[in-house]
């Protein structure tokens, strides 16, 4: 039996049109259930749904043999591991977004910055964020948060916000402007280093399966 990890909404829902172009049907909805194991339409093949930032342990501690998670989740958890036993085969281009900083419209960042000021900035990617400030040369104090970030400016607990942007639509409905991009995210698929050995007639045309359903990045463009 393989086990794939998701995690419900947009991981979910993204994943499952790469899914049936790889001959995978999930037999139950996420919505109507209170499952956390779904089947599949194949017998060797479960899917588990969990948090979207525990994916990557689930996949690393072989609770499952591959997962779907975000760039932003791999790359902020990456900062606290060494040697993930996680390989990332392939870049799905599902889920699409940019980690930015934002802020109120009308407040100057770039001159906030430029003056060497000290930011108080709301983030749940402390990781990241800390990375990105420390390597502009900008002093921030950061707040940890686990939702909601766009409130944090608004009740005056932040000057800016580190978030995830796609549309900029909830940005905008709290008078928020992107005012600068990070980083580019998709969804990534994830396998246990030591499943893609041991499992690996199993695991290999899966994987493969994916890899050919999948829209990489750099195909937007042509698209
Ligand atoms: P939880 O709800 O469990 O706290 P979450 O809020 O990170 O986790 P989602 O909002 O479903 O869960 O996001 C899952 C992943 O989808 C993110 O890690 C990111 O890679 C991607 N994502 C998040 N927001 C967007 C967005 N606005 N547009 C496109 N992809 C997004
Ligand atoms: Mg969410």
């Amino acid at each position: 039996m393989l086990t794939l990890a998701l995690s419900k909404g947009r991981i979910f829902d993204d994943t499952l049109p790469l899914l049936q172009r790889a001959g995978v049907e999930v037999v139950e909805d996420p919505q109507s259930t209170r499952k956390l194991i779904l089947g599949t339409n194949r017998a060797d093949l479960r899917v588990v749904l969990v948090r979207a930032s525990d994916v990557p342990t689930y996949v690393r501690y072989g609770g499952a043999d591959l997962g779907v998670a975000g760039l932003d989740v791999l790359l902020e958890a990456d900062a606290g591991d060494d040697g993930d036993g996680l390989y990332r085969p392939v870049d799905l281009g599902i889920a699409r977004c940019r980690l930015s900083v934002a802020a109120p419209v009308g407040w100057d960042y770039a001159a906030a910055v430029r003056q060497g000021a000290r930011l108080r900035v709301a983030t749940k990617y402390l990781n990241l964020a800390r990375e990105h400030f420390a390597a502009k040369g900008v002093h921030v104090d950061l707040v940890k948060l686990y939702g909601s970030m766009e409130l944090a400016p608004l009740t005056g607990i932040a000057d800016a916000i580190v978030d995830l942007v796609s549309t900029g639509g909830t940005l905008r409905a709290n008078g928020l402007a992107e005012v600068e991009r990070i980083l580019d995210i998709s969804a990534r698929l994830i396998v246990n280093q030591a499943a893609f050995k041991t499992r690996a007639a199993a695991l290999r045309p899966l994987v493969a399966a994916l890899r050919a359903a999948a829209r990489p990045s750099h195909a937007e463009a042509q698209s």
